[in-house]
């Protein structure tokens, strides 16, 4: 993704697909089910994650979970806003 998400979409998950090893942890764990593999493959060769595009609720779960340091980024609004 180039464009950074509209504050309106927040919170909102990133994932770099060339950082993503598939491992499946996120999908698993992800307490609202919104990643998923892509049906496409990475420059390693693995089918990455991907978010849905709504339902986050900014949990934290699959970025405690990656263990790749750097493929998950979550947006949240910033308090108060
Ligand atoms: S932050 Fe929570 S709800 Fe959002 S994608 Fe990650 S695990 Fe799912
Ligand atoms: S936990 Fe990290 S490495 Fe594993 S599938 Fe999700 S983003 Fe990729």
């Amino acid at each position: 993704m180039s464009e950074k998400p509209d504050i309106l979409s927040l919170p909102y998950l990133e994932i770099t697909s060339d950082l993503c090893k598939g491992c499946g942890l996120c999908i698993e764990h992800c307490p609202q089910k919104v990643i998923e593999f892509s049906a496409n493959f990475n420059t390693l060769g693995y089918r990455y994650a991907i978010y849905m595009g709504e339902g986050c609720t900014g949990c934290g779960v699959c970025f405690y979970c990656c263990p790749e340091p750097g493929a998950i980024t979550i947006y949240k609004k910033p308090k108060g806003a």
